[in-house]
């Protein structure tokens, strides 16, 4: 009798064992495959988008190129260029691993397409102020709540490039504005828009794999250090 309580007692515990065992092997499981599931929702392309004639940090022919298809009006990405940015021009830029170029899309109408207008003129008369003026502008953009009020007006665009670009030429950036001198270059940008699938900004390639959220930042690193890896 005692025997058979106690053997009973063995069984129930093994039982315990085994079920508690189950339990975790398909938590496991779960968790495994919601990683795999996150991996399969990046899209990849056989080529990273092309940095001709786009504004470059770092050296263009680097082994990894990270990408930000951004818009100036968009307010994830007035956060992502305040938050992420700094990070990663520490972590990787500033140490040469990785070349970084901005894309602009127009999500937002007539003033992303204002913004970008003046953008591609700073690049293309004073390249190395891009930077600064590209971080003034995202600055300048008035917090979430009032994101949708109008601020990228002409004059708001000159007053924020006459403090970033020391070399100014401020008839000619003017003009730029008003005859819209750069729309080839904007044009071409909304080009690689559609062929890169941009549906969300900011969207973030590292090299050809578009990831999945943008202000994961694990994700981004360990996507650049595979692409350094690779060769
Ligand atoms: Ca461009």
């Amino acid at each position: 009798m005692s025997n058979n309580r106690s053997t009973s007692s063995v069984n129930t515990k093994l039982l315990i064992f085994i079920t508690l065992g189950i339990i975790i092997a398909l938590s496991a499981f779960v968790i495994l495959n919601s990683q795999e599931e996150e991996k399969k929702n990046e899209i990849s392309f056989d080529t990273p988008p092309p940095i001709e004639n786009q504004p470059t940090l770092g050296d263009p022919n680097a082994l990894v190129s990270v990408v930000e298809f951004g818009d100036y009006k968009c307010p994830a990405c007035k956060a992502w260029s305040e938050n992420v940015f700094p990070q990663l021009q520490k972590d990787f830029i500033d140490q040469g691993k990785i070349s970084f170029s901005y894309i602009n899309v127009l999500f937002h109408g007539e003033e992303s397409t204002l913004a970008a207008l003046a953008s591609e003129s700073v690049w293309k008369h004073s390249p190395e102020s891009f930077w600064s003026f590209h971080k003034e502008v995202f600055h300048e953009q008035p917090d979430h709540i009032n994101h949708d009020d109008l601020w990228v007006t002409p004059e708001k665009l000159v007053e924020i490039a006459q403090r970033s670009v020391p070399d100014l030429d401020i008839q000619a950036f003017k003009d730029d504005l008003a005859k819209q001198t750069f729309l080839q270059e904007v044009q071409l940008d909304q080009k690689l828009v559609d062929e890169y699938q941009i549906e969300l900004t900011p969207s973030i390639f590292i090299n050809g794999t578009m990831v999945e959220n943008p202000f994961d930042y694990e994700r981004i690193v360990e996507l650049i250090e595979q692409g350094l890896e690779s060769k």
